[in-house]
């Protein structure tokens, strides 16, 4: 294994043991569920959104490492986000990932052009099977930012 896959797989464990921002919301929320049958994963996310932007989140996951770690490094970047940098957060993943195509430019002034520890998933490109494990949280924000809007 190289360096960078050993780093990488820290990265992923790490998030899988100590999930970031676990539990859920009270009062003033909203909330989404996803989940992705292939592999038996579930994600629960509840974000409380102020004007344009994310709040506070928090969120309940069960699953495979893949998508638990997705859904931790997720939650460690959205709160403090607004809705434009959130949707460009979300396309520069799924960009990463191959689900989506385009441009990706980086500007690293803005927070949606950032993918940080998320870019330890970019391995899992290679098996196109969990990339639905990779992209089940996204999708359930993604679910959560459409109840917003709409
Ligand atoms: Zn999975």
């Amino acid at each position: 294994m190289s360096g960078l896959d050993e780093l990488y797989r820290e990265v992923i464990l790490d998030h899988y043991r100590n999930p970031r921002r676990r539990g859920t919301l009270s009062g003033d929320y909203i909330h989404a569920e996803g989940n992705n049958p292939s592999c038996g994963d579930e994600f629960f996310l509840d974000i409380e959104v102020s004007g344009d932007t994310i709040t506070d989140a928090a969120m309940q996951g069960y699953g495979c490492s893949i998508s638990q770690a997705s859904g931790s490094m997720m939650m460690d970047k959205i709160v403090g986000m607004p809705m434009s940098d959130l949707r460009e957060l979300i396309h520069n993943f799924k960009l990463m990932m191959s689900i989506e195509e385009g441009d990706s430019p980086v500007d690293e002034d803005r927070p949606g052009s950032v993918l940080g520890d998320l870019e330890a998933l970019q391995g899992v490109r290679k098996f196109p099977v969990r990339i639905k494990c990779a992209d089940l949280p996204w999708a359930t924000l993604t679910d959560a930012l459409d109840q917003v809007s709409g």
